[in-house]
């Protein structure tokens, strides 16, 4: 039995990848087989290593594509391979998921398991709602219902009880059959005037919801075209929705934003944006890739100059596997073009000498100039991305400045045939070539006037002018002045509204 994998039961949450468990998410992080079901959302998906057997067993109301015999076999067998899989479940998985059945199966076959409990969609989006699902003033009790029809059509609901509860009901997998449940309730007593709320797609960034009541519950739903996954909230409760509804009044709610950023680099924009409740999309729009270069002279030259924090990091990384360190460095002037490479810089403990006003290989080298931080007798050393852009060089050229280039990495574009960027309120660009790699993306033609740019600075700015873009430059070359200046967008928009209403 010690050569058998263990199975996790891992309850994946409402769809939000932060509303994982820090056990599921690390569980899912290291996976070698994911088992996984429709419900698991993509951000979550996207967490599982490029290593890992993905296997879909997704399945619907109605629509079961893998029968769940066969999901129950389909982890025996991987957990015998030896594999230790993850059985990834939208909520959590004993919560109408079927978690147990699945159990069964590995107990007979002797197979380890352990049981990570997820966040229910049912109190989950429901709070996302604004819905307490109890509150002392309105109710007592808590009900979660099926309202998923049995193999003959039945519903077996017993409406008389439900309605004496006079408690919160909460019915899953009840779309399509709401006009049913309604009128069973109201036969039994309900008040036609009964709160209630639909929450669809709960938790994600698409999230809908509308507030009724039982007696018009069915004619919202058809009215919206409401679509499962959706909750259906009934009860009292559901009157408070509106006071507490947080998420529609978050600074970026309801925009699309599509990032783009180096692969090799952080999401730190995406997940500033997402936080003020924005629905991203982030996109790998070009990738780094370092190049073998040769160790330069150092000693040769009398300032080194950085123009990305790659470019750093892929230097340093030279400099310590031969078995050098910053000493080397000693004696050397050295600049850079932004914050976020001065930022580089100093994670191997080094302070940028010069940090032009504005993220731009031009203004850095006018200003060096002006500056006389350079000058004649000087030798430069640029360390950059191979085909760089030539505004820094042609300056330096101009005024007689001695320099040399070592090109430390290069850009390669990712083809991205998924996004429609006509689907996005903006797009973000951190870098020129980040413009670059979102056009050769995108199936040309396309008329990228229509897109609203938000970008890190001048440079980048021109890249994207040239294809006519409605651009906003942010005031810094910081991802922080990217989120402030695309929420100055949006609060100077939202005020109008506020205005004119
Ligand atoms: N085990 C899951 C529920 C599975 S049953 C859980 O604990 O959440 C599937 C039903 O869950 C759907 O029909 C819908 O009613 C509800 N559901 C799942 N995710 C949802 C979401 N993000 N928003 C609203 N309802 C959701």
């Amino acid at each position: 039995m010690a050569e058998y994998g263990k199975v996790f039961l891992v309850g994946a949450g409402p769809g939000d990848e932060d509303m994982l468990t820090v056990k599921a998410k690390r569980l899912i992080e290291n996976a070698q087989v994911v088992v996984f079901d429709r419900l698991v959302s993509e951000p979550i998906m996207n967490l599982i290593p490029d290593s890992a057997i993905k296997i879909n067993v997704g399945k619907n109301v109605g629509d079961h594509p893998v029968p769940q015999e066969e999901i129950n076999q389909i982890l025996v067998d991987k957990a015998k391979e030896g594999y230790d899989v993850v059985r990834l479940k939208g909520g959590d998985s004993f919560l109408f998921g079927r978690g147990g059945e699945e159990l069964e199966l590995l107990c007979e076959n002797k197979i380890n398991f352990e049981v990570i409990p997820g966040i229910t969609s049912a109190i989950a989006a429901a709070a996302y709602a604004g819905i307490p699902v109890t509150h002392r003033d309105y109710c007592s009790s808590l009900h979660i219902i099926t309202g998923h029809k049995k193999k003959d059509g039945a519903l077996d609901l017993d409406y008389s009880a439900l309605v004496k509860l006079n408690g919160t009901l909460i019915f899953m997998m009840s779309v399509a059959n709401i006009g049913e449940i309604a009128k069973g309730l109201m036969e039994n007593g309900m008040s036609p005037s009964m709160d209630c709320a639909i929450v669809e797609n709960g938790t994600r960034p698409n999230q809908r919801k509308f507030v009724a009541d039982i007696g018009t519950i069915k004619q919202v739903i058809a009215n919206n075209n409401v679509k499962s996954p959706a909750l259906i909230v009934v009860g009292k409760v559901c009157s408070l929705a509106d006071k507490f509804d947080w998420f529609s009044n978050q600074p970026l709610s309801g925009k699309r934003i599509l990032v783009t950023r180096p692969k090799a680099n952080s999401n730190k924009l995406a997940e500033k944006l997402k936080s003020l409740g924005a629905d991203v999309i982030s996109i790998a729009a070009i990738k780094t890739k370092p190049i073998d270069f040769i160790m330069p002279q150092l000693e040769n030259y009398t300032m080194l100059i950085f123009t990305s924090a790659v470019g750093v990091d892929v230097f340093f990384q030279k400099l310590l596997s031969l078995g050098k360190d910053t000493r080397q460095l000693s004696g050397l002037k050295i600049a850079v073009v932004g914050k976020e490479t001065a930022k580089a810089l100093l994670n191997y403990g080094i302070q940028a000498d010069f940090i032009p006003n504005t993220f731009s290989g031009e203004i850095l080298a006018k200003e060096m100039l002006q500056k006389e931080v350079i000058g004649q007798t000087d030798k430069l050393l640029l360390l950059r991305a191979k085909d760089a852009s030539k505004e820094l060089t042609n300056i330096l050229s101009e005024y007689n400045i001695r320099f040399e280039e070592t090109a430390v990495y290069e850009t390669v574009y990712e083809k991205n045939d998924s996004i429609n960027p006509l689907d996005f309120d903006l797009v973000t660009f951190t870098s020129a070539s980040c413009v670059d790699g979102f056009i050769n993306s995108v199936n040309n033609p396309f008329d990228f006037s229509t897109i609203n740019a938000v970008c890190i600075g001048e440079q980048t700015a021109a890249e994207a002018k040239k294809y006519n873009m409605n651009i906003t430059i942010s005031k810094e070359a910081t991802i922080d002045s990217m989120v402030e200046c695309i929420g100055g967008i949006y609060h100077a928009s939202k005020s109008q509204k506020t205005q004119s209403k």
